[in-house]
C-alpha cells in the first residue's frame, strides 16, 4: 500500500489506541487534540468552495456538444447506466446494513448539530438558485453555489472573447492551485486524522470507531460487487469478451489507479493498456478514456452515495424514499462532475450533506478511511472507463 495511506491508517490507530489507554484521563488532552484535528479539517474545508466551483465551471465550459452525438451518445448512455447501477448497489447496501444508525451524536463533529432542512419541495427547488451567490457562499450553502457554477460554465462556453478565454485560464489556475492545496493538506492527514480519532475515542470510547469501520466495509463490498459482478456481466453481454482476459490485460492501469488514487494521473497508463493490452481502435478508445477519466466515475459515484447516506444516518437525518432517490440522482451526476484527483469526493460529499442540514464538518468522520477507499474507488473508476472503451471501441483488426 502506498506510503501516505499507511501513515494515515497508522495515525488513526495511534490516536484511537492512545485515547483508549488513557481512558477517562484522555479528555484532559483535549486542548491539544481538538485544535490539531479541527485545524486540519478547516484547512481541507477552506479549499472546498474554490475547488468544487472551479472544477464544475470548467467541466461545463469544456463539454463538447458535438461529442454527444453518435458514439458520444452510446458512451453517455453506458456511463449513466453503469454509474446508476453502482450507486444503486451502494445505496442498497448502506440502507441494509445502516452503519451510521444509533451513534451518540454528541461525539460527532460540530456536536452532531443539524439545521432543519426545508421540507417544502417547491421552496427547496427555488432555493437551488441563489439570488446572491456570494451570500450563499458566505452562509455555506454549497448546492446553490454549484448550480451557479453550472450556469457560469454554460455562459463561459458561449463567450468567445479574448477576455473570456483568459477568465477560463484563471479558473483553471484556481482549480490547479486548490488541487495542489488538497495534496499539501493531505500530508498533514496522519496527524489530523490521529487527533480526530483520539477525540472521538476520548468522548465516546473505542466503540466510536465501529460505525466508520462498518461504513468502510460496506463501501468496499459495494465497490467489489461493481468490479467483480457488474463489469464481467457487461463485458460478456455487451462486448462478448472474456472478463478474465480483459482484467489481465488492464492490470497495469488498475495498479496505477490504486497507487495514485487519481484517474487523471492514471490516464497515460489507461491509454497504453487500451492500445497494447486490449488492442482497441485508437480514436474511439482515446476519446472514451479521456472523457471517462473525469466523467465516468462509477466508483466515485457509488462512494459518494454511500457516504452521504452514512453521514445522514450518523446525524439522525431520516431521509424519505424520495430524498434517497435524490441522493442517488445527485451521486450519479456528482460522479460525472467529480475531478479525477485524490480526495475529490470529499468536497462533493460536504456540499450534499449540507443540503440536508448536516454541517459540512461531518466529512471529518470519513477522512481516516477515505484514502484507502479512494484507492479502491479510483481503481473501479478506471476499470469502468476501460469497460466502456472495450464495449464501444471494439478490437483492431
Ligand atoms: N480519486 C478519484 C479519482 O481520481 C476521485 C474521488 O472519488 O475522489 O478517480
Amino acid at each position: 500500500m502506498e506510503r501516505l495511506s499507511l501513515r494515515i491508517l497508522l495515525g488513526l490507530l495511534v490516536g484511537a489506541v492512545l485515547a483508549a489507554l488513557l481512558g477517562p484521563a484522555a479528555i484532559e488532552w483535549r486542548w491539544l487534540a481538538e485544535p490539531l484535528g479541527t485545524i486540519f479539517l478547516r484547512l481541507l474545508l477552506s479549499l472546498v468552495l474554490p475547488l468544487a466551483v472551479s472544477a464544475l465551471v470548467l467541466a461545463v465550459a469544456e463539454l463538447q456538444p458535438g461529442a454527444l452525438v453518435g458514439t458520444g451518445g452510446r458512451i453517455l448512455a453506458l456511463t449513466l447506466v453503469l454509474t446508476s447501477i453502482a450507486v444503486g448497489i451502494g445505496v442498497a447496501l448502506v440502507e441494509l446494513v445502516k452503519p451510521g444508525v444509533g451513534v451518540d451524536r454528541a461525539t460527532l463533529p460540530a456536536g452532531g448539530a443539524v439545521t432543519p432542512a426545508t421540507t417544502d419541495a417547491v421552496q427547496a427547488i427555488i432555493d437551488l438558485f441563489p439570488s446572491n451567490p456570494f451570500k450563499a457562499a458566505a452562509d455555506g450553502n454549497m448546492v446553490p453555489i454549484l448550480v451557479f457554477a453550472v450556469v457560469a460554465g454554460l455562459a463561459l462556453r458561449r463567450t468567445d472573447t479574448a477576455a473570456a478565454h483568459r477568465l477560463a485560464e484563471v479558473v483553471r489556475g484556481v482549480f490547479d492551485v486548490c488541487a495542489q492545496g488538497v495534496q499539501m493538506v493531505m500530508t498533514l492527514a496522519p496527524v489530523g486524522v490521529g487527533a480526530t480519532a483520539y477525540m472521538a475515542v476520548a468522548k465516546g470510547g473505542l466503540t466510536a470507531l465501529v460505525p466508520v469501520a462498518n461504513f468502510a466495509l460496506v463501501a468496499a463490498l459495494a465497490l467489489g460487487i461493481q468490479t467483480f459482478v457488474v463489469y464481467p456481466i457487461a463485458l460478456r453481454l455487451l462486448a462478448r469478451t472474456d472478463p478474465v482476459a480483459f482484467f489481465r490485460a488492464v492490470r497495469p492501469a488498475l495498479a496505477v489507479a490504486f497507487a495514485t488514487a487519481s484517474s487523471a494521473a492514471t490516464l497515460p497508463t489507461t491509454l497504453r493498456v487500451a492500445d497494447e493490452g486490449l488492442r482497441l481502435q485508437p480514436e474511439t478508445a482515446r476519446f472514451v478514456l479521456t472523457v471517462g477519466a473525469s466523467a465516468n466515475q462509477n466508483g466515485t459515484a457509488l462512494y459518494e452515495g454511500v457516504a452521504i447516506l452514512f453521514i445522514c444516518q450518523l446525524y439522525g437525518v431520516d431521509l424519505s424514499l424520495g430524498q434517497q432517490a435524490v441522493v442517488v440522482g445527485v451521486s450519479v451526476l456528482a460522479g460525472i462532475g467529480t475531478a479525477g484527483v485524490p480526495a475529490a469526493s470529499i468536497p462533493v460529499i460536504a456540499a450534499v450533506v449540507g443540503a440536508f442540514g448536516v454541517p459540512p464538518e461531518a466529512v471529518a468522520v470519513l477522512v481516516g478511511v477515505d484514502r484507502v477507499l479512494d484507492m479502491c474507488r479510483t481503481t473501479v473508476n478506471v476499470a469502468g472507463d476501460l469497460v466502456i472503451a472495450r464495449i464501444v471501441g471494439g478490437e483492431r483488426a
